[in-house]
């Protein structure tokens, strides 16, 4: 049988996961990716001068992540992730003030009302009113999905009557942990997707799961090792300048080093402005692809910071309050391959637009004030250096406007398929949505050829 050229453009873990699963299935896929590695927006780098890894974001993953999950088995390195048993966060909403958000070893979902009846920093009746505004977004999301999907989660809050304690130590850092945007302006929806997925559902699905290797060293040599096993290839540092057509089909790809690929069929996985760039102007005219230009984008802002010594012994703490969010101790998290520096912390903002033109100096310092405040071992610890990674665009802004003008999966052009977080899965732009949107976007073609 003839054998379609498959062309994936991008090597994030929408492509890769795209490219795993056509490789499984015997079809012959080329991967181009731009940069000289592979990983996107979820990778890691040795920092020269402590030797330390580094990723460019400390990313969490959670139980109910399962089309990743099945993506990194089938690439053999599921075992580099830490997965909690149960979910368990600590949450410092001042010094000394600590409260943990864990759930009970119950079946879902009274494994997570049991947690939130446990929760300290709120009364009970602020614990009830949690619970029933869980329900009422359930509710709401299938039985009035039309109006929900209008909400920001700050509006859902208004008419549920959720108190400023309960926003400020349970919604809020849940929705901006997990949606990357204020809750003035994200999506109540894609909340209710989130709190359906995570908590609605099996007890193993609300655990955090998170490598104990550089985000790198997670799925990208293993993903590449896998698709050139069955026969596909991985092309880095080839930087896709163009989609060629023939009478309203794909037939090549041109390269920005002038050099062309013929294809019988595209997964263009790449994030909105790219995809724009690579296609004619009539094609981007159409009303399928003009909308993708009116995504805006989000910044996750990450700081990594050396100190002299350990100052916790948690892998991982949330901060309530502060401008700070997370505190991750890579000490604890690089368990086996080892921080060399004891005092390895990486901190995460997410939904940081507001920070983002900030210097870097001004952002150190208010995490190392928020540190200090909220650590008191860390008041005498030295700081021996620091790196601010500003993730500018990293992720689309998931606001009710942006997550309407999602596309989908398969587009106007018969031949043309889209992948990546930002594709409509229903989810918020996460590694789990990436490699929904890859694999659907490879079950599409190889349907397509099974049937021609
Ligand atoms: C700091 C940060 C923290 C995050 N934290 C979390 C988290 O805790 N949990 C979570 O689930 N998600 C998190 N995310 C989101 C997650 O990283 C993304 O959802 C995921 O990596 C997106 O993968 P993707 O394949 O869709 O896109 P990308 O990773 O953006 O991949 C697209 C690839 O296409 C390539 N490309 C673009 N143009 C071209 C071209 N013309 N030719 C060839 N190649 C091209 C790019 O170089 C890139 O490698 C975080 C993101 C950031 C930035």
């Amino acid at each position: 049988m003839h054998q379609p050229d498959i062309v994936i453009i991008g090597g994030g873990f929408a492509g890769l996961s795209a490219a795993v699963a056509l490789a499984e299935r015997g079809l012959g896929v080329t991967l181009l990716e731009a940069k000289p590695t592979l990983g996107g927006r979820a990778y890691s780098f040795e920092d020269a001068e402590s030797g330390d890894l580094v990723d460019n974001g400390q990313h969490v993953m959670m139980g109910c992540y399962h089309e990743t999950l099945d993506f990194l088995d089938k690439i053999g390195t599921r075992d580099r992730l830490i997965v909690q048993r149960d979910l368990e966060i600590e949450v410092l909403d001042g010094p000394g003030r600590p409260a943990l958000l864990k759930t009970a070893a119950l079946p879902g979902p009274f494994h997570i009302a049991a947690g939130v009846m446990r929760y300290k920093h709120l009364s009970l009746r602020e614990r009830l009113g949690v619970l029933s505004a869980g329900l009422r977004l359930l509710h709401m999301r299938r039985f009035a999905p039309d109006q929900l999907r209008r909400m920001t989660v700050a509006e859902f809050m208004t008419a549920t009557a959720q108190g400023e304690q309960a926003r400020r130590t349970f919604w809020h850092p849940l929705a901006v942990a997990t949606l990357n945007e204020q809750p003035e302006l994200a999506s109540a929806a894609l909340l209710a997707q989130v709190l359906k997925r995570a908590f609605f559902a099996r007890r193993a699905d609300s655990a955090f799961l998170y490598p104990r290797v550089g985000l790198s060293d997670l799925y990208c040599a293993a993903a590449r090792e896998f698709i050139e096993r069955h026969g596909g290839q991985v092309a880095s540092h080839r930087i896709v300048d163009r989609l060629e057509f023939t009478d309203g089909l794909i037939s090549g790809i041109r390269l920005r080093d002038g050099t062309g690929l013929r294809a019988s069929y595209v997964i263009a996985a790449v994030p909105p402005p790219q995809l724009c760039r690579l296609l004619p102007d009539t094609i981007a005219r159409d009303q399928f692809f003009a909308r993708i230009e009116g995504l805006k984008s989000s910044p996750i802002i990450c700081l990594h910071v050396w100190l002299d010594r350990e100052v916790t012994n948690s892998a991982f703490v949330g901060f309530v309050g502060t401008v700070t969010q997370w505190l991750f101790n890579k000490r604890r998290i690089f368990r086996r391959h080892g921080a060399r520096h004891p005092g390895y912390l990486s901190f995460v903002i997410s939904g940081a637009s507001e920070l983002a033109d900030l210097p870097n100096d001004e952002l150190l310092k208010m995490v190392m004030s928020d540190l200090r405040a909220m650590v008191p071992a860390a008041r005498s610890a030295r700081l021996i250096k620091a790196l601010v990674l500003k993730e500018k665009h990293a992720t689309f802004a998931p606001d009710p406007v942006s997550d309407a003008a999602r596309p989908t999966v398969k587009t106007v052009v018969p031949n043309l398929y889209l992948a990546g977080d930002w594709i409509q899965t229903g989810l918020p732009a996460t590694i789990e949505s990436a490699v929904i949107a890859g694999r659907s976007a490879a079950a599409a073609i190889q349907r397509r050829i099974t049937n021609s």
